[in-house]
């Protein structure tokens, strides 16, 4: 079944609030097998509360509506929501008793304006919001839907999985959207899609999506309302078709992170890792310690930023700093084998670079980044020019830097 989601608040409009309730919406229902065709944000007015509802009940006639449920003035999603399918508000005893003992528990005196969350469209079946004084609302009438969840995250989560999802997993029956992703990186977009091919075809009805982010690619497979065991037998074919496109360019699958497969190559391997970082200031160390039970490989690292560190902790030469600069092969080379003697380790990485956005040259261009790899005797070094603002340039660094590491360990000892 397909349905639309509207979030209704102001402060979502002004970018004050982050929309976390239409993504939590997107996957709860996708779960559950229900798609969710279309969402849109309107602020707390209601003839574009009215509107909103009212062209999305045209389209797809079912819709959830999130926020503008409360006791004040600016909640109007109840009123807006009546007046469309021309009912009146009635006083609702059984809530207005919920609210009433609610209030007695906190000790709390009920304000007169409470007593309007007990005022519900005649014939709403009322859904109980134990974690707050708003109820949801549920309005059907003639093949229309409306479902009224609270705006605080916290409490729109509990409806939905108490009282929305049974209701609507009876009438989705057995079918599911699922998704499964095929995660790449050291590949551009466009090379990946050469390589993969045009299967979107092959695959139907699954969808295929490039996801791009600083961290690489994402394939992203999505099966859409077909039964589950259909689903889960496509995925699976088409993430293993995926895999062998992508070749050695794939490094997981799902929530994988990098950093974990590098640990893990080096934990089958027996083998201690250390880094030597600049132009990213820890970030490596930060995601390879982000990893629970990295302490089994990583023994640790050194930010070397400046150059009297690069050449005091590191044992970079001055020889070969002065001709050729931080941001060089020869540099990078000698960090890492620093890394290696300093902490005894068979494995290292380094990161020199210009994350920007001032220090750039037409020789090295902001972006320029060095990168290199030791596992046992090899050392592979590698010039990368990363696109972007110097946040996005050191993330890229650090994931570059795990990937060229992942490889090597690949190549000499798979
Ligand atoms: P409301 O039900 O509109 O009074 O909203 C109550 C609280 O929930 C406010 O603090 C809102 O900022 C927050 N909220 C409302 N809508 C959303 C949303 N779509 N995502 C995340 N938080 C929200
Ligand atoms: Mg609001």
């Amino acid at each position: 079944m397909k349905l639309e989601v509207v979030t209704i608040g102001t402060e979502l409009l002004l970018g004050l609030t982050p929309d976390t309730n239409a993504a939590e919406l997107g996957r709860a229902l996708a779960a559950a097998g229900i798609e969710v065709v279309r969402h849109s944000s309107v602020g707390d007015r209601p003839e574009a509360i009215r509107a909103a509802v009212a062209e999305a009940l045209d389209r797809t006639g079912f819709v959830i509506t999130t926020g503008g449920l409360g006791p004040t003035s600016d909640d109007m999603t109840k009123h807006a929501v009546a007046e469309l399918f021309g009912k009146p508000l009635q006083l609702n005893e059984d809530v207005l008793r919920s609210l009433e003992e609610r209030f007695r528990h906190l000790g709390r005196p009920m304000a007169a304006t409470n007593r309007t969350q007990a005022e519900v469209p005649e014939g709403a079946t009322v859904l109980p919001n134990p974690r707050g004084t708003a109820p949801g609302l549920w309005v059907e009438e003639r093949e229309r839907v409306v479902v009224m969840l609270p705006g605080v995250p916290s409490e729109m989560r509990g409806l939905l999985a108490e009282e929305v999802l049974p209701r609507l997993a009876a009438r989705a029956s057995g079918m599911v959207v699922r998704s499964r992703t095929v995660r790449t990186t050291g590949i551009a977009e466009s090379a990946l899609a050469e390589r993969v091919g045009a299967i979107e075809d092959d695959i139907a009805p699954l969808t295929l999506a490039y996801l791009p982010s600083v961290d690489g690619v994402d394939l992203r497979v999505t099966a859409w309302t077909i039964p589950e065991a259909e689903a889960e037998r496509r995925l699976a074919a088409t993430v293993a078709m995926l895999r062998e496109r992508a070749a050695e360019h794939c490094y997981g699958e799902d929530g994988t992170d990098l950093a974990g497969v590098v640990l893990q190559q080096l934990s089958s391997r027996k083998t201690r890792l250390a880094v030597a970082e600049s132009c990213t200031g820890g970030l490596l160390g930060g995601r390879i310690t982000a990893i629970p039970g990295s302490s089994e490989v990583f023994a640790g690292g050194i930010v070397a930023y400046d150059d009297a560190v690069k050449r005091g902790m590191l044992d970079v030469s001055a020889a070969l700093l002065k001709p050729h600069g931080a941001v060089s092969e020869e540099v990078v080379r000698a960090m890492v084998a620093g890394a290696l003697r300093r902490f005894g380790v068979g494995a290292g990485l380094a990161v020199t670079g210009i994350a920007g956005p001032s220090g750039g040259t037409p020789e090295k261009p902001v972006g320029t980044v060095w990168l290199a790899a030791a596992f046992g005797q090899e050392t592979s070094a590698l010039k990368r020019i990363f696109p972007g603002d110097r946040a996005e340039i050191r993330a890229r660094a650090a994931q570059a830097a795990l990937d060229l590491l992942r490889r090597l360990i690949g190549e000499t000892n798979p």
